[in-house]
């Protein structure tokens, strides 16, 4: 993957060590172990015609674009970010739609990438085409635009994407899921997004990834989930950093994000406090017991199927 800051972040790197490290291209990802998984969460082997990924009964994922504004370094799709083999073509977007069409059980679709909002024309391609398909109960966006570039949203083809989205946000709930990992990405400039995002119908969430030496602190994560929480955005996952090629180095002990965690949850309202996750390999997001109580052991878990995973 290569090096890719905007004009904004690459400012905002020179003031914060926390973002530098998260976009700066480092040597030490050429000596990641190799045990490290190029595709760890499987999403190749589910992805059902190009550009859908459909792994849970119910909910499927549409990979809108490989292609995001900057590159994160711990990204889970290290290999493939950047790459045009993601573009959907008008063909590939009505096939997306016809599969969903033709399998009714799925009720929930969450765009994804890349970055969805990096490209919007194609994102309103997918939308407009997926609106009239009743089955279809909940929409989701996922996106980190608003911290990688949130002059961008000035520019007239993302407020027309703004305002699809709040348009089909009256008719049935869709939520717009946010990247953030670190209080100073909180910028004046991107909640001035996230303020114009809230006055449409759209309901904000956050996505955050446990990265070592960067967010992996008490102090730090309750920073930015009660930025998040003041500022209108619900935190609803925290993940693992998955083990994917290229980011070993931000990948942090596993006993340390439970005690984070426990101990976040009693400075925290429920509201502002997320789910702590693992994204196991081919097997799904799976929550993380917290140090309430004794005797668990972290080193395995199950999955949703009952089935025995090592951490
Ligand atoms: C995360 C994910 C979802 C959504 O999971 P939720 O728990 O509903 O947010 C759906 N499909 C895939 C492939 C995912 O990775
Ligand atoms: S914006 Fe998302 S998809 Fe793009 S590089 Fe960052 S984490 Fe990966």
């Amino acid at each position: 993957m290569r090096e890719r800051l905007t004009p904004y972040l690459r400012t905002l790197a020179e003031k914060s060590p926390a973002v530098a490290q998260q976009h700066i291209k480092s040597e030490l990802e050429e000596y990641d172990s190799r045990s490290f998984l190029v595709d760890p969460l499987a999403e190749d082997t589910n992805e059902v015609v190009k550009g859908l990924v459909h792994k849970y009964d119910n909910r499927a994922l549409v990979k809108a674009t490989l292609r995001c504004a900057a590159h994160c370094r711990f990204c889970t799709r290290f290999r493939q970010i950047g790459s045009p083999e993601g573009d959907l073509s008008k063909r590939d977007i009505e096939n997306i739609g016809n599969y969903i069409s033709d399998h009714p059980e799925i009720d929930d679709v969450i765009l994804s990438g890349g970055d969805p909002l990096y490209v919007p024309k194609t994102t309103m391609d997918v939308l407009e085409t997926l609106r009239p398909i009743d089955s279809i109960k909940v929409f989701r966006i996922g996106t980190r635009l608003p911290v990688h570039n949130p002059w961008s949203f000035d520019t007239p083809l993302l407020q027309k994407t703004v305002e699809l989205i709040d348009d089909m946000g009256k008719e049935r709930p869709f939520f717009v899921l946010m990247n953030f990992q670190h209080p100073d990405e909180l910028t004046e400039d991107t909640l001035k997004v996230v303020k114009m995002l809230r006055r449409t119908s759209a309901t904000l969430l956050s996505q955050t990834v446990f990265l070592k030496d960067i967010n992996n602190s008490t102090e730090v994560l309750g920073k930015l989930f009660r930025g998040l929480y003041h500022n209108g955005v619900i935190p609803y996952y925290i993940y693992r950093c998955d083990y994917a090629q290229g980011v070993e180095r931000f990948v942090c002990d596993i006993k340390e994000e439970q005690k984070i965690m426990t101990e976040l949850r009693s400075t925290l309202s429920g509201i502002a406090y997320p789910t702590y996750v693992v994204d196991l390999p081919g097997h799904g997001k799976v929550p993380v017991p917290l140090g309430y109580w004794d005797g668990v052991d972290l080193s395995h878990a199950r999955d949703f199927k009952g089935q025995e995973v090592q951490i």
